[in-house]
């Protein structure tokens, strides 16, 4: 295989490296050169080994009143060292944003400044408790204000719900205001319409609050079927959960038609935002004739995410809406914040409560560090340019990779397995393979409307040269396929610290407890 050329940067290998004529490497210790074999911290412990060491004080009566443990705690005993090798070992094995390129189509993952971490930490902000009273946290209560009036001058809706934890979450709460609107004028209304290329919590949501999912199909432009949705609009739908951009990266250019036939049959349009990512600062949603939204602030506002790290997912609401939002609710009285935290005046129809306390304060902090640095131009800007970026790929790829549809993409290029046809390598195979080529994968075999996916997004932070390194990557594996090196890619990966793991047992029978072999017998 030719090596590509890396204009910066050491050597992943030393040029003369001759380890393709000797046996595969095997190691005594286990180890991969500095990259360390990790036992679990349980099978590290010993009995009685401690970070301090400190004398028993003589002579103190207990004063647990005889409640004092007998037996071994059975956690693990380390030194302060073995704890802090243990735990950055572990984060040498995690792949992260701050690592490399990571392509992960509909996750938007892109670069998280350090300013928005420096912003979070001051201690105005992340030293406060969550029952301080309002008075000594007016700064607190200002952030929260001001960060709802950029979501919602960006939407251009008139309310915003900020507790919600997640997208999901937001979701629940979109859709459960919806249930409160209908169920306030008295319409029980059973079925959710969901496209096929949805996001799995998209049905999910419904189908928790109580909703019958009914899909709509895609026609072969990857987008709504207008006709089809047509046809089963009808007095028990709810609402319509459309995504847009849906997540095959397509603009859903009837939306405005959508909007107004789901509205004439008296239901609600309830848009999943986690693509906001591709328009914001360029449509808002609210005049597309979107009744409620979710932000995934840790996707376009670039909170740091993944690994169900923190989480935050405003839920911008219509003026029809907007009584049935979540508390607590942050508002301006008297020049003074107030939280609203029970349903009474303004807030009378609230469906209630989502969570502990307001939100997550510290996301709240770093979307808003990032908007304001960014500025209205510069968020703009960066739907521009991750636009650009996805349709460098697609334009660089699609030669050799088949794309699902015609024409450009908004933020992310869809791709599918007809161009593996007949070379015995799988979607699968495919992303293993680039591993092993230092990318993380893409989105695979997702969206479900085709064959084989492999979503691709590469947001407005990464470079031209990091795109292209990826792009070659692609294009090389792409021709080793063809070439007919299945088995290599079946194979693959082969350079992790683990090959590949068998998913499904991972999934039916996941071992999620360490079992400790056998407690010392308890002391008398
Ligand atoms: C990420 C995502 C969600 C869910 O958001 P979470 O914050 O992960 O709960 C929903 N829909 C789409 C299209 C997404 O990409």
């Amino acid at each position: 295989m030719t090596q590509m050329d890396r204009s910066q940067g050491r050597l992943a290998r030393p040029a003369n490296d001759d380890a393709d004529t000797l046996a595969p490497v095997v190691t005594a210790s286990g180890h991969r050169a500095l990259l360390l074999e990790e036992p679990l911290i349980f099978e590290q412990g010993a009995d009685g080994r401690t970070g301090v060491d400190l004398p028993e004080p003589a002579g103190r009566p207990s004063r647990l009143g005889g409640l004092d443990r007998r037996g071994a705690i059975g956690l693990p005993g380390l030194s302060e060292p073995q704890v802090v090798r243990h735990f950055t070992r572990l984060s040498q094995k995690n792949y992260g944003i701050d690592s490399g390129f990571f392509p992960l189509g509909s996750c938007t993952m892109k670069h998280n400044p350090r300013l928005n971490e420096k912003m979070a930490r001051l201690p105005g902000f992340a030293d406060l408790h969550p029952l301080q009273p309002p008075e000594t946290v007016q700064g607190a209560l200002a952030l929260i204000h001001e960060l709802a009036h950029w979501l919602t001058t960006l939407t251009g809706m008139p309310a915003v719900a900020l507790s919600p934890a997640a997208g999901a979450h937001g979701e629940f709460c979109g859709m459960a205001a919806i249930r409160s609107a209908l169920a306030a004028r008295g319409d029980v209304r059973r079925r959710v319409l969901v496209p096929e290329s949805a996001h799995g919590t998209n049905p999910a949501t419904a189908a928790v609050l109580g909703y019958e999912v009914d899909p709509i199909p895609a026609t072969d432009r990857g987008r709504v079927d207008l006709a089809a949705f047509k046809a089963k609009l009808g007095s028990d739908v709810a609402a319509v959960m459309i995504t847009n951009p849906n997540t095959c990266g397509l603009f859903e250019d009837e939306i405005q038609d959508i909007s107004r036939l789901i509205h004439e049959a008296g239901g609600f349009f309830y848009c999943d935002g986690a693509n906001f990512n591709a328009i914001v600062g360029r449509v808002r949603p609210a005049d597309l004739g979107v009744d409620c939204m979710h932000i995934n602030l840790h996707k376009t506002f670039s909170t740091p995410h993944g690994g169900g790290g923190p989480g935050s997912g405003p839920v911008v609401l219509s003026a029809a809406l907007a009584p049935y939002a979540p508390l607590p609710m942050v508002v301006m009285e008297q020049g003074q914040y107030r939280l609203v935290e029970t349903a009474e005046g303004d807030a009378a129809a609230s469906f209630g409560r989502l969570k502990a306390f307001h939100g997550q304060m510290g996301m709240f902090v770093r979307a808003l560090a990032y908007m304001k640095s960014h500025g209205a131009d510069g968020l703009r800007q960066v739907a521009s340019d991750a636009v650009l970026n996805a349709n460098y790929i697609l334009a660089r790829l699609k030669g050799d990779i088949t794309a699902s549809f015609e024409g450009p993409t908004m933020h992310e290029a869809l791709f599918d397995d007809r161009f593996l046809k007949d070379t015995g390598v799988s979607t699968l195979d495919f992303a293993k393979a680039l591993i092993d080529e230092g990318f993380h994968p893409m989105t695979m075999y997702f969206p479900l409307v085709v064959h084989g996916a492999m979503l691709i997004e590469p947001t407005e932070t990464e470079s031209k040269q990091s795109i292209d390194q990826f792009c070659d990557t692609m294009l090389s594996l792409a021709r080793r396929a063809k070439e007919g090196d299945a088995a290599s890619f079946q194979a693959a990966p082969r350079l992790t610290p683990r090959r590949r793991l068998d998913e499904t047992q991972a999934a039916r029978k996941p071992v999620l407890r360490w079992t400790q072999p056998a407690l010392p017998k308890a002391a008398e």
